[in-house]
């Protein structure tokens, strides 16, 4: 108590890390490397990126097919957004997914992941990364925990801030995260938030929209450029 988590990885242990994931989550489900969706992705990310808090990491941006309403960022860089958040957003509304992509984008760069896993996990990784000879399955043990990892309330807001400042300087309107929100909070009441797993791993709230609807009214953007 009163002594705040901090990130006890290194850039290149969050990057093996985040490999790791990636392998996993891409045998898992398959990639959509070349459809409108899968280039839509790509495009903004790529757009985003000169505009982020600058980390040397190798980010990717994939599409995965499945109607699960999703996104997931690993440590280290590899963002996923899944078929089912796709179909959900307005087809047209580039500024709605720039604004979740560079909320995703928060995430990594706020290294949430790291400060999210049980101090139990990250001493696993510590020896892992410090000794030679330590096998593959140890470092996929310990990454598989990583794709259903459920974010703090403070983490969330940070990477609402994140992407929010991320949008707007990339020339997209922070409004589109709001405009998700709302799709978000209809689908909630209809079918519950249990069968959505953005909402499970990224909980949603009255104060978490009216926090992002001021930080938008206030031009408050202070990450990034
Ligand atoms: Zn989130």
């Amino acid at each position: 108590m009163g002594c705040r988590t901090r990130s006890f990885l290194s850039t290149k242990q969050e990057i093996a890390l985040g490999k790791e994931g990636a392998r996993q989550i891409e045998a898992e489900y398959r990639v959509d490397t070349s459809s409108a969706d899968a280039e839509r992705v790509r495009r903004i990310g790529m757009k985003l990126l000169p505009h982020v808090d600058q980390r040397d990491v190798p980010y990717s941006f994939k599409v995965l097919e499945s109607n699960e309403v999703n996104a997931v960022a690993l440590p280290g860089g590899p963002l996923y957004v899944f078929r089912g958040l796709l179909d959900m957003t307005d087809s047209t509304d580039d500024d709605a997914l720039a604004c979740i992509i560079g909320h995703e984008m928060g995430h990594i760069n706020g290294r949430h992941a790291a400060r999210q896993i049980s101090s139990q996990l990250l001493t696993g990784i510590l020896i892992y990364m410090g000794v030679p000879g330590s096998t593959n399955q140890e470092l996929a043990r310990l990454a598989s925990g990583l794709i259903t990892l459920k974010y703090s309330r403070e983490d969330e807001l940070d990477a609402d801030r994140r992407g929010l400042s991320y949008a707007h300087y990339a020339g997209y309107d922070p409004h589109g995260l709001i405009r998700f929100f709302s799709k978000l909070e209809r689908m909630e009441r209809r079918v519950g938030g249990e069968k959505n797993e953005w909402l499970r791993t990224h909980p949603l709230n009255t104060s978490r929209i009216e926090r992002a609807t001021t930080l938008i009214e206030n031009q408050n953007y202070r990450y990034g450029q």
